[in-house]
């Protein structure tokens, strides 16, 4: 199969749908790479990697669109790249087409194969090409609130691991999933003191088996949420209820309340956020300030920290690729349940049932 690699033309996008190993992957394959010059650069993986990995090196991604079976991208394709995709031509990327109609008008019309990273189950439950940007996202998010809680950023000027003689900061962690267990790990990781909520007690049972006394696990309510809130030097949102808004767990009102200086970074922001006071901001304006609190509400973390994500991402999206490649689309769907459930546009109509739900496509 010829499979191609265009570079990415969303705004401050920085990743690569294909490292030069998942290149040289999928011509151990017997397949034929095309790579568009560039498509790395931003993230240090140098034209030269590419082609000493085995791909061929095009100048403009019209070139690859024009040729490849199968396009191999991280964010959903634009409009300009919509326009160049052909009948049976197999799309492999990250998708997002509920809340985006022209985008999904655009794929109909194209009649091509578009399998979705966010929609391809595991066989353990959860949505594994999805679960890497919530590991980076969690992880960063310590990151992300230490910076902040400097005097010089808005924070309270503290040192969340604190030092012999002073107490450490206390982080609360709203949400025991992916980003919030990647969030501990981080916090854990600095010294800082931890308090992790969520409504499933299952997952503060596991929590509490890998770090026994050095965190505290809390059932989540809005008692709880409070108490935990109104202590903490440093917030983050990671609740996840699937397919539904963020519920709003921190009021304005206790917002109000919090350490002057305090900060919170509201993973969950691409969803709403759990904060009633959050609202979406980008990597170049990260805050804002709501009375003397911090928040931090980028919706891309991942975007900041391109090569990690771009690695994390290909680590989870190889396999497929290299199925997609071997059987041909039809047959690697047919021999994998999980695959298939990331279909979602196929020859000139919606194949994923809430998709078309939403958009009022015929399913
Ligand atoms: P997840 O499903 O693994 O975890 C969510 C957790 O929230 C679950 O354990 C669930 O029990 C818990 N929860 C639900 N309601 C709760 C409540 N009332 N109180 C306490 N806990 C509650 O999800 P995840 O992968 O960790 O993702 C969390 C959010 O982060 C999602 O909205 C995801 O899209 C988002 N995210 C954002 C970015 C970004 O760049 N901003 C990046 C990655 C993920």
């Amino acid at each position: 199969m010829l499979i191609g690699l265009p570079k990415e033309i969303k705004n401050h996008e920085y990743r690569v749908g294909l490292t030069p190993a998942s290149v040289r992957e999928l011509s151990s394959h017997g397949h034929q790479l095309l790579v568009q010059s560039g498509a790395g650069a931003a993230i240090s993986l140098s034209d030269a990697q590419y082609q000493a990995a085995g791909a061929k090196l095009v100048s403009t991604a019209a070139e690859v669109f024009a040729t490849a079976d199968m396009i191999v991208k991280v964010k959903e394709p634009q409009p300009d790249e919509c326009a160049m995709l052909r009948p049976g031509q197999i799309l492999y990327t990250y998708l997002h087409l509920a809340p985006d109609p022209e985008q999904t008008a655009a794929l109909v019309k194209s009649g091509a194969v578009c399998i979705a990273y966010e929609t391809i189950t595991g066989p353990g439950g959860g949505l594994p090409l999805l679960a890497p940007m919530s590991e980076v996202a969690g992880r960063m998010a310590i990151q992300a609130g230490a910076t902040h809680l400097e005097k010089s950023k808005g924070g309270m000027g503290i040192l969340l691991g604190g030092v012999p003689g002073v107490p450490a900061g206390h982080v609360v962690i709203l949400g025991a999933g992916v980003v919030g267990t990647h969030a501990l790990q981080m916090a854990v990781g600095v010294g800082a003191r931890v308090t992790v909520l969520d409504k499933n007690v299952d997952r503060l049972r596991a929590l509490d088996l890998v770090f026994g006394n050095r965190i505290h696990t809390v059932y989540s309510n809005a008692q709880s949420v409070e108490d935990a809130v109104l202590g903490a030097d440093l917030v983050v949102g990671g609740v996840l209820i699937p397919g539904a808004a963020a519920p709003k767990l921190v009021t304005r009102d206790m917002i109000s309340r919090m350490k002057p200086g305090a900060v919170v970074v509201d993973v969950a922001i691409d969803q709403g956020g759990c904060f009633e006071t959050s609202h979406a901001t980008t990597h170049a304006e990260p805050t804002y300030l709501v009375g003397d609190v911090v928040h931090y509400c980028v919706a891309n973390m991942p975007g900041a920290v391109a090569r990690t994500s771009t690695f994390a991402l290909n680590n989870a999206t190889i396999s497929h690729a290299v199925a997609l490649a071997n059987k041909g689309w039809k047959q690697a769907l047919r021999d994998n349940p999980h695959l298939k459930a990331g279909l979602n546009v196929c020859d000139g109509k919606i194949t994923y049932e809430a998709v078309a739900r939403d958009l009022g496509y015929d399913y």
